[in-house]
């Protein structure tokens, strides 16, 4: 009752005037946001956005007082340019493509004819054309809202987050006021102002104040929604460079040393085996010497791959050095190891390079299983490397096997 009686009596002009406020504020906090996001983000749109709908209320508060060329063409001329800046920022926000010209120019047609309407009958007290203007406002307005929500059902990452429902409520909002003020005309008097008619105002009004709000609000999450999404990618990107060997792309050092840890612990607590090989290609120094370091580095990328393709899903193949590599076999004893040790090295000398002009590359590789002592990969790599070295004295081009376990 009392909310009632408050509404019935309030000015339209002091409603405007407190909305002309709102917005103006709503522009200001997002200022200092300009600095900090990217241009193409939508945020500038955004702000001219609100600015245009603030003067445009401070505007249509002078309706009946300044000239109509002021409270009518510009003040509905910026309420149709700052709704439809609205749906651009969020277009921005996705890298959406431009809209085609004639949806583009559909909110100025609107304006256009608006203005048209205006001009034909100027007049404050005897207005023949405020359906038309109203009809020709709601149409703008409707276009832009409708269109802000549609690019945010086709564009805004599913599930919907809270900035989105945010945005997509907030534009509801005008529309559903512009619906009640368009019923509400509808029943007017005639030669009633549309602007000024408390009945027919008063609920777009109420919808332009939450929604103010509430867009604003939704926006900067929408904003944030995407650093995260940014900042998540990049480190996805960063984890899987700080795993990855650049030459060969295949596993390096570090994630060897972090997956092994996790297949020990799980060897012991299962008591499965596992082995580890250490393949060092011979006389690779040569290879550079003949053919040049390019020629080298493409070699490396050879072997890296022959073995990424020759061993199982859960194995896991890393270069650790130079022209030195690791493969981890879990649930593998020293047998096992031995058949896939023998494999790669008949692959890795099958294998043909271009620019090696028929060289055959060969490699020895040293085999250990670990020890139900070893909870480390330390101990088992050096028993591996002593069985390497073995493989190179022997004369190289063959497998030795750590002798620990035999
Ligand atoms: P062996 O192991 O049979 O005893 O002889 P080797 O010639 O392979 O021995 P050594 O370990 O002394 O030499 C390794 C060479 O690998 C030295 C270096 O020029 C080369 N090398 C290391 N890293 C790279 C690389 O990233 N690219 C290229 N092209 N060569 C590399
Ligand atoms: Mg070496
Ligand atoms: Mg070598």
């Amino acid at each position: 009752m009392g909310f009632a009686r408050v509404m019935s009596q309030v000015h339209p002009q002091t409603l405007l005037i407190a909305l002309a406020i709102e917005y103006i504020s709503l522009t200001l906090v997002t200022l200092p946001a300009l600095r900090i996001w990217p241009k193409d983000s939508g945020m500038a749109r955004w702000s001219v956005g609100n600015a245009c709908l603030a003067v445009a209320m401070a505007l249509l508060s002078e309706r009946g007082v300044a000239p109509g060329l002021l409270t009518v063409v510009l003040a509905n001329g910026l309420l149709i340019f700052g709704a439809d800046s609205v749906h651009v920022s969020v277009r921005h926000l996705y890298n959406a493509p431009l809209r085609p010209l004639w949806q583009r120019l559909l909110p100025l047609a609107c304006w256009a004819t608006l203005s048209l309407l205006w001009a034909l009958d100027p007049s404050p007290g005897q207005l023949q054309w405020a359906g038309g203007r109203v009809a020709a406002f709601a149409l703008a307005l409707l276009w832009s809202a409708g269109g802000t929500c549609y690019a945010l059902l086709r564009r805004a990452p599913r599930p919907w987050s809270l900035g989105t429902w945010y945005v997509f409520v907030a534009m509801l909002m005008p529309v559903a006021g512009q619906a009640s003020r368009s019923f509400n005309f509808a029943h007017a008097a005639p030669g009633t102002d549309p602007v000024l008619a408390l009945n027919s105002a008063v609920p777009l009004y109420s919808a332009f104040a939450a929604c103010g709000v509430f867009m604003t609000y939704g926006f900067f999450l929408l904003l944030n929604d995407q650093l995260q999404a940014q900042l998540q990618a990049a480190n996805a990107r960063l984890r899987e460079d700080a795993a990855t060997d650049p030459l060969t792309q295949i596993a390096n050092r570090r994630q060897l040393e972090t997956i092994a840890a996790t297949e020990i612990s799980r060897a012991h607590r299962y008591r499965w085996p596992l082995t580890v090989l250490l393949l060092d290609l011979d006389h690779f120094k040569r290879v550079n010497d003949l053919f040049g370091h390019a020629v080298g580095d493409e070699v490396l990328r050879a072997v890296a791959e022959v073995c990424r393709k020759e061993v199982r899903g859960h194995d896991l193949v890393a270069r650790i050095g130079g022209e030195e590599f690791a493969v981890l076999l879990p649930h593998c004893d020293l047998r096992g190891g031995e058949t896939m040790a023998r494999r790669l090295a008949e692959q890795i000398r099958d294998m043909r390079v271009d620019l090696l002009d028929g060289a055959v590359v060969t490699v020895s590789i040293g085999i250990a299983s670990l020890l139900e002592t070893e909870r480390t990969l330390g101990p088992l790599l050096q028993r591996a490397d002593r069985a390497l070295y073995r493989a190179k004295t022997a004369g190289r081009d063959r497998v030795s096997l750590d002798e620990s376990l035999t």
